[in-house]
């Protein structure tokens, strides 16, 4: 077969199975490199289309393909959604009994399985890949492969075991795929599972869809009940840094009639996991949890994240708000932070045993406090932080849309770090404003620090006012405590600079209440590639119906609605309105399964919409038994 037929084959499965007509970037070169027998590493971002490039080839090679993903929770669904595409796909892990495990090894023998789950804990099993050697493997495919580093931010040592792979099945080629784009990473991984030359794609981490908003903290809890009264109807996330706040904004936002669910490692499993299946399935509109909550969720139609505290690191912030938008419609990550979190990511800091970890965890600090404080775009530093070049503006953040205004504070930054030298460089925050405020407080007068030059000089400003900048010069890297949080500011060789003349200061100034009100009455802009959803009161509400027709056949199969058809797909229907199944297959994201499983009750509700402007009220047709 020549490439070139080739890839007509490929483009013809994809249109055919997936109901897509084009790959999104690097889709086709993986498929092809896997095709080949090549062993790939493949790092998208979240939202990429990393499950089609394993998929997709499962349909063309003759043998098994194995995919070793790491969550048994999610394992389910992921087969659900390959199966609504009409793949041959099966999981086996501990979570089925064993008549229902030996169900599954018989399908996969006698090939009505092509597309095979597997925890990493059952392949570790010498027993289990005893039985894989038996049959005809042709793929491995590792899913979420930074498991496997510990670079990774979310290590897991059990995908150490994969490293036998290459070695039982060494003539089988293995593909790698993963969000976390650092080299450390990307290093691990090959070198572990002992990947061959294998054909490396680095795809664009830049989620264009997503627009990035950092606020002052105040009373963070309204601020996020306010935030998600401005997205009515749209689901998201709001992450929490502890069990109680997770706990207290879920109540908060459920006293204002928001439906919200919590998710935390103190639940229940049984809680946890149904609050997860609420969410997923479109039945609460907000979840709330803490950093256990997300990995792997692969709900398309989250259309916000909102974090109530700093994230731990750039890089978990980009994979917590990778989880919004991932149909590729817009989206927006806001980021509340304040002064506190400073200080609780020290007092973690400060407790960290190893010298390594702690050093690791100061540099993960500064550069998330130059994220939230620098005046420079969202994007160009999330993107730098994965050694992708970015011109410097976008579309896409509070930053270049100018929502945030940039100071020269090098004066007042002078006179604060001035008072900090004068007075030994150990002294914190509410001493040096008293002193520059020219407040004679009994422990100013203890030390005689009303009689220094800097007494005074910034009595223009209010304490408060002296307090935050100070906040500002700490996150910008200009001051430091040396000794944890308790202990006062030091200056920085940054400092020093500043402090001499040699650099200038320049400092975010916002209006924090005249931001919100600008927000609140106009709609998030969207960067998003295609504009395609022209807001058409009509399509609006046909969307709504056929959301509704969604969630009640999602009910009646108990699955996730989104892997009935996304967000992205019905508002096409909603515009294009198709009136028989041909010109359904030409909706985004209508495949032939899918359209014969649902197009008649699909086509029905659009016909009726048509005629009588409203929704069908009773339940949804089964159409497929
Ligand atoms: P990842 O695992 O890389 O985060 P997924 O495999 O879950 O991403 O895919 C994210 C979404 O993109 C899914 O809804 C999927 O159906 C969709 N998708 C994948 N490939 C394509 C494509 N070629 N065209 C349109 N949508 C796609
Ligand atoms: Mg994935
Ligand atoms: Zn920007």
């Amino acid at each position: 077969m020549s490439s070139h037929t080739n890839t007509e084959a490929i483009l013809e499965t994809l249109g055919r199975a997936f109901g897509f007509t084009s790959f999104r970037p690097h889709q086709d070169e993986i498929i092809a490199a896997i095709l080949s027998g090549r062993d790939v590493f493949a790092a998208l971002p979240t939202g990429g289309g990393k499950s089609l490039c394993y998929q997709l080839p499962s349909i063309v090679l003759s043998g098994l393909t194995v995919v070793v993903s790491p969550l048994i929770a999610l394992m389910q669904d992921q087969v659900d959604a390959a199966k609504q595409n009409g793949l041959a796909a099966a999981f086996l892990n501990s979570s089925l009994a064993p008549d229902e495990a030996e169900r599954v090894w018989r399908s996969v023998h006698d090939g009505t399985t092509r597309l095979l789950y597997v925890s990493p804990e059952r392949l570790a099993l010498e027993g289990f890949r005893g039985k894989l050697r038996e049959l005809n493997v042709s793929l491995f495919a590792i899913d979420e492969a930074h498991c496997i580093s510990e670079w990774g931010h979310d290590f897991r040592p059990d995908y150490r075991s994969l490293a036998v792979i290459r070695a039982e099945f060494p003539s089988v080629p293995i593909a790698a795929f993963t969000a976390t784009a650092t080299r450390h990473v990307q290093d691990d991984v090959i070198r572990i599972l002992g990947l061959h030359e294998p054909v490396t794609i680095r795809g664009d981490f830049d989620r264009k869809e997503i627009f990035y908003r950092v606020q002052r903290k105040e009373k963070v809890a309204e601020q996020i009940v306010s935030f998600v009264k401005q997205h009515r109807d749209e689901p998201g996330i709001v992450y929490r840094a502890t069990r109680k706040s997770v706990d207290t904004t879920t109540a908060k936002l459920a006293a204002t009639g928001i439906s919200a669910a919590r998710y935390h490692a103190g639940l229940s499993d049984d809680e946890r996991r149904a609050n997860q299946a609420a969410f997923v399935r479109d039945e609460v509109q907000v979840v709330v949890a803490t950093i256990a909550f997300g990995m792997g969720i692969d709900k398309s139609n989250v259309r916000w994240v909102v974090h109530g505290d700093m994230p731990r690191s750039l890089e978990a912030y980009y994979q917590e708000t990778g989880r919004a938008g991932r149909d590729g419609e817009p989206a927006e990550a806001r980021l509340f932070f304040g002064p506190q979190d400073i200080a609780t990511a020290r007092y973690h800091i400060d407790r960290m045993e190893l010298e390594q970890e702690r050093e690791r965890a100061e540099g993960s600090l500064r550069d998330m406090l130059r994220f939230v404080d620098a005046g420079v775009c969202r994007r160009t530093q999330l993107l730098a932080h994965f050694d992708q070049d970015h011109t410097g503006e976008c579309a896409g953040c509070d930053i270049c849309a100018g929502d945030v205004r940039t100071v020269d504070r090098t004066v007042p930054a002078q006179m604060a770090m001035s008072a900090m030298v004068r007075t030994g460089e150990r002294f914190g925050a509410h001493h040096i404003a008293d002193i520059v405020v020219g407040t004679t407080t009994e422990r100013v007068e203890q030390f005689g620090h009303n009689e220094i030059p800097t007494f005074g000089v910034g009595a223009e400003h209010s304490r408060a006012w002296w307090i935050r900048l100070m906040q500002d010069l700490e996150a910008a890297g200009l001051v430091l405590r040396r000794d944890g949080a308790k202990s006062g500011f030091s200056l920085s060789a940054a400092g020093r600079s500043v402090l001499t003349g040699k650099e200038t200061f320049i400092a975010i100034e916002r209006d924090d209440a005249e931001i919100e009100r600008q927000i609140g009455g106009r709609k998030r802009r969207s960067n998003a590639p295609e504009p395609s959803d022209v807001p058409d009161d009509d399509a609006e509400a046909l969307f709504a119906c056929l959301r509704l027709l969604r969630r009640t056949l999602a009910r009646q199969q108990g699955v996730p609605p989104y892997v009935i058809f996304s967000d992205k797909t019905l508002r096409g229907m909603a515009r294009l309105r198709p009136v028989d199944e041909s010109a359904l297959l030409d909706v985004h994201g209508v495949g032939e399964t899918k359209a014969a499983r649902y197009g008649a009750a699909f086509l029905t509700a659009i016909t009726e919409f048509a005629s009588s402007g409203e929704c069908r009220d009773d339940a949804a047709p089964t159409n497929d038994d």
